[in-house]
């Protein structure tokens, strides 16, 4: 009897050692905005925590399109770009003075005031043509992020002159979503918004960093290398996200604010992974102009902004900074390819 009981206490305990030991069940769900899917994938210890920050995140995103978006007619910026002069609420005031400060810090290859020429080539509307040497000789002209006075809230711009922020909302809305779900106490989190822009809360449920793909520009389907992410974001600009062909010749999203044309820098993509999504969206795009050589050398220069690159070129050569040691590996299928460690 004493051994039967014994037993089951034995088997009861097992038991119990088995649930403390099952990894929680992630909570998964997705949402359409900024023009793409976003995966989201939380795991809470406590399920109201996760009921709280759900609809925090759909709305969130949504709600930021709503006075970032440049082709949603009501918000701050389309209004601003129609009037060229008006008040900003505090959050597009505060976007506008980071995006403009990036702008800066890179020599103006992020630049803000690309719009026209982004609406020029069709990109807006998905009505692509290849503007003119002419017309892209004016509209170069009038791409100047500095043109743009922001103080307090008031925002002016030149005659001719209009912002978009495409190249940054989405690590914009990264940094802002991370920070409601770890203000909801959840600790473990994958923030996926969509064409490359992902934000890894924490590390996974059992302790590990996430891994997160980049993908290979030339098989977009797909990854070339794996990035482990713990508390940091990844983004990734590349031209085979958004491109159309005319006459045999690609022509993709990213602007050269000199030319006013695709960026031919020689690279196809350039992946950046910081704590800050922000920094991830707005330099991915930024390096992506300045090409590898000047990339790595701003990589170089800039230690205080605390981030790491992989650059892809248009031949398929693959470089990584030294600060992604033992954090960045090839996939599988790609583990011939030789990778140059940039110091
Ligand atoms: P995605 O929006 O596909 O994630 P990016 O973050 O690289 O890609 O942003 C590209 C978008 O930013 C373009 O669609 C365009 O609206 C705008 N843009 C293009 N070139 C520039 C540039 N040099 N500086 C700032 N914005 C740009
Ligand atoms: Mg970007």
């Amino acid at each position: 009897m004493r051994r039967r009981i014994c037993t089951a206490l034995l088997a009861l305990g097992l038991l119990a050692l088995a649930g403390c030991q099952k990894a929680p069940e992630p909570v998964e769900f997705t949402t359409f905005a900024m023009d793409t899917v976003m995966n989201f994938t939380l795991y809470g210890e406590k399920k109201q925590a996760v009921d709280t920050v759900k609809p925090l995140l759909a709305g969130g995103v949504s709600a930021l399109e709503k006075i970032l978006s440049a082709t949603e007619e009501g918000s701050d910026i389309a209004r601003l770009n129609r009037r060229g002069t008006g008040g900003v609420g505090a959050e597009t005031a505060e976007v506008l003075a980071k995006a403009l400060e990036l702008c800066e810090a890179t020599g103006g290859a992020l630049d803000i005031t690309a719009y026209p020429a982004v609406k020029a080539w069709g990109f807006t509307q998905e009505e692509h043509r290849v503007p003119s040497p002419a017309e892209l000789e004016a509209l170069a002209e009038k791409i100047d992020y500095a043109a743009v006075k922001l103080e307090g809230g008031a925002v002016s711009l030149p005659e001719g002159v209009e912002m978009d922020l495409g190249a940054v909302a989405k690590g914009w809305a990264g940094d802002l979503l991370a920070e409601a779900v770890r203000a909801n106490g959840i600790s473990s989190a994958l923030l996926d918004l969509g064409q490359s822009t992902i934000t890894a809360v924490g590390a996974k449920p059992d302790g590990s960093p996430w891994r997160v793909g980049v993908v290979d520009p030339a098989r977009p389907g797909a990854c070339f290398a794996v990035v482990e992410l713990e508390d940091m974001a990844m983004g990734t600009s590349g031209g085979y996200q958004r491109y159309f062909e005319q006459d045999g010749e690609i022509y993709w999203h990213i602007l050269d604010p000199d030319t006013a044309a695709p960026a031919r820098s020689g690279l196809a993509s350039v992946t950046v992974a910081s704590p800050s999504a922000f920094l991830c969206d707005g330099l991915s795009t930024a390096l992506f102009v300045m090409g590898l050589e000047d990339g790595a050398q701003f990589w170089r220069d800039h230690p205080e902004l605390d981030f790491e690159v992989v650059f892809v070129t248009e031949d398929g050569e693959i470089y990584r900074t030294a600060g992604l040691e033992g954090r960045f590996s090839l996939a599988e299928g790609y583990e011939d390819r030789e990778v140059v460690v940039l110091e």
